[in-house]
């Protein structure tokens, strides 16, 4: 008979973080989202860094519902605006922004630049039994002066370029973001540590 699987929270309800979590972590656990978990609260992500904001989440979690979970928490850093958006990119365009609002500001603040250099960085924070780990991912790219009209992934997806390709992560299809994004470099991280304690 096949072993059930150990139940793993994700704190996030963003249906793209879960969808691309999920083809790397089900054969080693039954993962669950916060809706599945019956948690509706908003958490707030009041810190200067992505690991306190991601271990701030996992807490949460983790005291109201003592179940195990991760929570992740992205960057997108851009060096000619020394690394803004950075742990601010939920929010850059003002509270309750969409992800073309913040793409916009990101682009006008762009405008005229040559130097575009950025970088996607993930940190997932764990707590297993009681006890904390982290996990960093990262993706280096450029900034394209115009979104992509792929419609593939989210947020900043349609205006990062990953180094190496010619396509947007919004134009990719989401197996070829899975190879190298931040997300996966952390997730694939996570997994192996996962295993090992297993
Ligand atoms: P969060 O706080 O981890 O949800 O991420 C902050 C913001 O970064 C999100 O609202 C998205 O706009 C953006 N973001 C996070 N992950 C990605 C990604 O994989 N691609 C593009 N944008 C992302």
């Amino acid at each position: 008979m096949k072993k059930s699987l150990r139940k793993l929270v994700f704190a996030t309800n963003n249906k793209h973080k879960l969808a691309e979590v999920l083809p790397l972590i089900q054969d080693h656990f039954q993962l669950l989202s916060l809706s599945d978990i019956g948690c509706f609260d908003e958490i707030e992500e009041p810190f200067e860094t992505l690991k306190e904001n991601a271990f701030a989440k996992a807490r949460f979690v983790y005291n109201h519902f003592q179940l195990d979970c991760f929570a992740d928490d992205t960057g997108l850093e851009i060096d000619a605006l020394d690394g803004r958006p950075g742990v601010f990119s939920a929010r850059y365009a003002g509270e309750n922004c969409s992800f073309s609002d913040n793409v916009n500001k990101v682009l006008s603040e762009m405008k005229g630049k040559t130097h575009r250099t950025a970088r996607f960085r993930t940190v997932i924070a764990l707590i297993i039994d009681g006890a904390e780990f982290s996990f960093e991912g990262l993706v280096e790219g450029e900034i394209r002066d115009q979104a992509s009209i792929g419609i593939q992934g989210f947020g900043y997806d349609p205006i990062f370029r990953p180094q190496g390709y010619t396509l947007t992560f919004a134009e990719l299809p989401l197996e070829e973001k899975n190879k190298i994004s931040h997300r996966a470099m952390a997730s694939t991280k996570l997994i192996q540590f996962l295993n090992s304690i297993n």
